[in-house]
């Protein structure tokens, strides 16, 4: 079932997404070459403590997944797509990083992610993290009363076919609430017109995921979380928590 949250739920969420914010920020700022992605991890966690948040990524365990999320961000380096596990491994110059962080204050939860490169940027890196935004963009200007969920996944999927990049299946946006995922979802691809309609009141996470091969197609790591390509080519994740209101989208996760 979908909540509409009223105009005081959405200066909660608000504050939340503020949180999440300034996790992004901190761990983009430390993400330089050498830097573990468990220090990167280190930094999202001291601005939960700061914030008085807590994480609804840590021990999150759903069904697929064989043990409980360990982290508060998730962190998905070069051909990880999403829900990569923050471990040991030190960034290089070149890589591409996807960084998903959540937080939950008083009672609401907020979830971004943003992608970007760490020193020297290839060229295909940067025009598939730019199209990673512009689809999001896309998305979130189709996030509008009177359209429905159908509209949102038609602007994401069409700014990424026409990049000629392709769309992990099966993985997508969220309703967000007081959970960190309800109901509806939100897919990265789809018809206009058709799914829920869209109303003043519901706040959806909307996360394209590209892959830069052109496939569609990925396989979890043994960890059980990481999804990568198959095709070994580099992807981008992008994501805002955005309220649908009756004077347009409102994003929830800016600083
Ligand atoms: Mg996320
Ligand atoms: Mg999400």
């Amino acid at each position: 079932m979908v909540q509409l949250k009223t105009e005081t739920s959405l200066a909660a969420m608000r504050e939340a997404g503020r949180v999440v914010a300034q996790m992004l920020t901190a761990t983009r700022e430390a993400a330089v070459e050498g830097v573990s992605l468990r220090d990167l991890d280190a930094v999202a966690r001291d601005v939960l403590r700061e914030a008085g948040a807590g994480s609804p990524f840590l021990h999150y365990h759903p069904h697929f997944a064989p043990v409980p999320f360990p982290a508060v961000i998730c962190a998905s380096v070069n051909d990880a797509i999403v829900h990569g596990i923050p471990d040991g491994y030190r960034l290089r110059d070149g890589d591409l990083v996807s960084i998903d962080a959540g937080a939950l204050l008083d009672g609401w939860a907020g979830d971004s992610a943003v992608s970007f490169t760490v020193g020297r940027a290839r060229p295909a890196d940067t025009l598939l993290i730019d199209t990673a935004y512009a689809a999001l963009e896309a998305g979130i200007a189709a996030a509008v009363v009177g359209n429905r969920i159908g509209d949102i996944a038609h602007a994401i999927g069409t700014v990424c076919r026409a990049a000629g990049y392709g769309i992990p299946e099966g993985f997508g946006g969220h309703g967000i609430g007081r959970a960190m995922h309800e109901d509806p979802s939100v897919p990265n691809e789809g018809r206009p017109g058709r799914g829920l309609p869209l109303r003043n009141g519901m706040v959806l996470a909307i996360e394209p995921m590209l892959i830069a091969g052109g496939g569609d197609r990925f396989r979890p790591d043994p960890d059980g979380w990481t999804l990568r390509t198959t095709d070994g080519s580099r992807a981008a994740h992008a994501e805002h928590t955005v309220a649908i209101t009756d004077d347009g989208p409102r994003i929830l996760t800016a600083l």
